[in-house]
């Protein structure tokens, strides 16, 4: 695909269209996680420096085609401004009267956000008359939302249909993302480890078969364990599962033995019969160790335990390269973050002697902050779960494919 970066477009004093993933967790109207904020650093003091006015849309959470004060992006203002150092309008709806009106009256060299492109149902549903009226803010659209390039929304999608092509291209976030990822995970330094974890099953399965073909060894935690493990005929008790994706999970289990890549599964879990809000609250009944790969009835697997994380950091330290998505364990949870904490440290260890590291997702992001753990210490932290993952499986992404020059 023939792209743009940043640096091909004129930009001088222009108005710039920004999208960016600032899907950052907010707590009690302070955002918890700067980070997503920080990646774009690079892209919006460019453009300051260009003398640009900026215009930033992204979202935030899922609040489904509704305004819903929860998801208002207005807390993100003031994180903007310390991170970038200049005045943040904000619009409170992102097309409209007003917004235009705020874009129209802000000046070069100060940046605009516009309010949650999901308060309004055609984001999601990649309406072209919508992405008429975002497009109409900005004289040149720059994708650096590297989180959600594997949608096609109106914001990552349609959007660039009505900017001619000298006029789009991708920020440096996408530009450093795509870059590493091709060349770190296209042709890993051997052996390649990936490991995989979270709750997605059926979205993360599928690159497994992608990986199959790349990589020496796969280890399996998290909510994705026991999908496979059911695969293996093992009791799984009320743990997390896909059905419909067990199938999968047997193939996947005979392809890695055939193509002599071994996948290692949990050998013991943390369990307990039922699980609390993320949080500290405490549980009716206390987890308990299983000293097997199975699951009692009546419990759910909600994180790996000690045996399974001494296993795992065995094959992290005898890599060269290791791909880490999706968290060990219910990790929002105190009592069951113990797995993933221990992964993140054995990988922060195996970068300092000289392993490539690469943790992909805002979950595996936030255990390394759990874990005290600055994401300098690892090789590259990707700031997109399901895209780096998509990217990687070999599909085309929608937000790629809006700015390509074809
Ligand atoms: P994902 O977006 O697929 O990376 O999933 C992240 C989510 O997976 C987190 O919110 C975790 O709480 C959840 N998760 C991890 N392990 C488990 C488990 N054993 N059972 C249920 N959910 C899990």
């Amino acid at each position: 695909m023939k792209i743009k970066r940043i640096e091909d477009v004129n930009l001088d004093s222009k108005t710039v269209l920004v999208r960016v993933d600032y899907n950052v967790p907010i707590k009690d109207g302070l955002v918890t996680d700067n980070t997503r904020i920080v990646s774009t650093e690079k892209t919006i003091k460019y453009l300051l420096e260009k003398n640009c006015k900026i215009v930033l849309m992204a979202h935030l959470g899922r609040p489904k085609g509704q305004v819903v004060e929860e998801f208002s992006l207005k807390p993100v203002v003031p994180e903007i401004e310390r991170v970038m150092g200049v005045k943040v309008h904000f619009a409170t709806d992102c097309v409209g009267e007003e917004a235009d009106k705020v874009v129209a009256e802000a000046k070069q060299g100060e940046i605009v956000l516009l309010e949650n492109l999901r308060f309004h149902k055609e984001e999601t549903d990649n309406d072209k008359a919508f992405a008429e009226k975002l497009a109409k803010h900005g004289e040149v659209f720059v994708q650096d939302a590297f989180g959600a390039l594997h949608r096609a929304h109106a914001s990552t999608s349609a959007v660039a249909e009505f900017f001619g092509i000298e006029d789009k291209a991708i920020g440096f976030l996408v530009q450093k993302e795509l870059e590493f990822l091709d060349r770190a995970i296209k042709t890993p330094q051997k052996p390649f480890t990936v490991i995989v974890g979270g709750a997605k099953v059926s979205d993360k399965i599928e690159v497994l078969n992608k990986f199959i073909d790349l990589c020496d060894t796969i280890l399996i935690g998290g909510g994705m364990a026991y999908t496979f493990l059911r695969a293996q005929g093992l009791n799984i008790g009320n743990s997390l599962v896909e059905e419909e994706k067990v199938e999968s999970a047997k193939s996947i289990i005979e392809k890695a033995a055939s193509n002599n890549v071994e996948i290692l599964l949990p050998a013991d879990h943390v369990i307990a019969t039922e699980l609390s809000d993320a949080g500290s609250e405490p549980l009716a009944v206390e987890p308990q160790l299983t000293d097997s790969m199975a699951i009692p009835e009546g419990y759910m697997g909600l994180d790996i335990g000690p045996r399974t994380a001494a296993l795992f950091a065995e094959k992290i330290k005898t890599s060269k390269t290791v791909f880490w998505n999706g968290p060990l364990g219910v990790f929002e949870n105190d009592l069951f973050a113990k797995g993933s904490i221990a992964i993140a440290e054995i990988l922060r260890q195996a970068t300092e002697e000289g392993v490539i590291t690469i943790v992909g997702g805002g979950d595996s992001l936030s255990v390394l902050k759990k874990a005290k753990i600055d994401r300098q210490a690892l090789t590259h932290c990707s700031t997109g779960g399901g895209a780096s993952m998509e990217f990687l499986e070999g599909k085309v992404l929608p937000g790629l494919k809006a700015v390509s020059q074809e």
